[in-house]
C-alpha cells in the first residue's frame, strides 16, 4: 500500500482557500487586462481578436471578458496594450462589470449595490449548505474537466458545506456551462423551472456567458443568459476551479465581486489577485458547516 507513506510525506493537499489565500491560486492566467489609457490610433485593432471580444471607440479599447477565450492572440499582437492578469477572482454580479477599463457611473454602482444586496438577502438560508446542480448546455467538455475538479483533495468543496446534487427540485444553484445550444434550451428551462426558491445561477465560463469562439446562431443562444436569469458571471476558457468556487462564494454573498471596485476601475494590467471581502459591503468569510 504504496499510498500510505506517500499520503504522510504530502501532508495535507487540501487548499484553506477562501479562509486563508492560496499561493497556487495566483498562477492561473484567469483574465484578460487592457491597460486602462490605451489609445490607438489606426488600425482595426478590433479585428484582431476571433470572438469579438476586443473595441475601440474613440481611440479608447475596451475588452469584454465575458467574450474572451484567452487565445492570448492580442497578447501577442499589441503586447503594450493587452496582458494577461495573474488570479482568479474574477466572477461578477453583472454582464457589464465584464467590460474592462470598467466605465460605471453613480447609477451603476447603485444599482449593483442593490442587486448584491437583493441577491444576499434571497441565499442567506444557503450560506452553511449549499446544493449545486450542474448542467452542460453545450460545453466544449473543457468546462466539466474544471467542475470535476471541485470535488477533488485539492479543492474539496465538500469542507465548505457546497455539494453536487443530480436531481435539480433538490438544488439550491444552478451551475451552467455552455452556449446554450438549441438542444439544451428546454431541459435547461425544465431544469430552472422545478428547482427550489431561491433558484440562483451562475453562468460558468465565456461560452456560458457570451457564446465563446460559437457566439450566437441558429444552433446557440450566445450565453445562457438569453434563456435563464443570472446571478454571477465567471468569466474564463475555462475557468479554473479556484475561479468556479469564487463564483459560488459570490453567489451565496460571502465574497466581493473582483470587477467593478474602484481598484478594478484602473489599470487591469497592474491588477494582482485579490483575496477575501473587497469592499466595505462584503461580511467577513464565514462557510462551511
Ligand atoms: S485573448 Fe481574448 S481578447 Fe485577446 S484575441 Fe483572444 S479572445 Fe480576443
Amino acid at each position: 500500500m504504496p499510498w500510505i507513506p506517500q499520503g504522510l510525506r504530502e501532508g495535507i493537499v487540501t487548499t484553506r482557500y477562501p479562509r486563508r489565500p492560496d499561493d497556487y491560486g495566483p498562477t492561473f492566467h484567469g483574465a484578460l487586462g487592457v491597460e486602462a489609457t490605451s489609445h490607438v490610433e489606426s488600425g482595426d485593432i478590433a479585428a484582431i481578436c476571433p470572438t469579438g471580444a476586443i473595441s475601440a471607440s474613440k481611440g479608447v479599447v475596451t475588452l469584454d471578458r465575458g467574450r474572451c477565450i484567452l487565445c492570448g492572440l492580442c497578447v501577442e499582437a499589441r503586447p503594450d496594450l493587452f496582458a494577461f492578469s495573474p488570479g482568479f477572482e474574477n466572477s461578477t454580479h453583472t454582464r457589464s462589470q465584464l467590460v474592462v477599463p470598467g466605465d460605471l457611473d453613480a447609477r451603476d454602482d447603485q444599482a449593483l449595490a442593490t442587486a448584491r444586496r437583493e441577491l444576499r438577502r434571497r441565499v442567506k438560508a444557503l450560506r452553511r449548505s449549499v446544493h449545486v446542480r450542474h448542467i452542460d448546455a453545450g460545453s466544449d467538455g473543457s468546462e466539466e474537466w474544471e467542475v470535476a475538479a471541485l470535488t477533488n483533495p485539492i479543492y474539496d468543496v465538500q469542507r465548505l458545506g457546497i455539494y453536487f446534487t443530480a436531481s435539480p427540485k433538490h438544488a439550491d444553484l444552478l451551475l451552467v456551462t455552455g452556449v446554450g445550444s438549441a438542444g439544451m434550451r428546454q431541459p435547461l428551462a425544465h431544469t430552472y423551472e422545478v428547482m427550489p426558491e431561491p433558484k440562483v445561477v451562475i453562468a460558468a465560463g465565456t461560452d456560458a456567458i457570451g457564446g465563446g469562439l460559437v457566439g450566437s446562431g441558429y444552433a446557440s443562444a450566445g450565453g445562457i443568459g438569453e434563456l435563464v436569469p443570472v446571478d454571477v458571471f465567471v468569466p474564463g476558457s475555462p475557468p479554473s476551479p479556484f475561479g468556479l468556487l469564487h463564483g459560488i462564494l459570490l453567489a451565496l454573498g460571502l465574497l466581493g465581486s473582483g470587477q467593478g471596485d474602484e481598484s478594478h476601475r484602473s489599470s487591469a494590467l497592474r491588477r494582482g489577485a485579490a483575496h477575501g471581502p473587497t469592499s466595505p459591503e462584503d461580511p467577513p468569510v464565514e462557510v462551511g458547516p
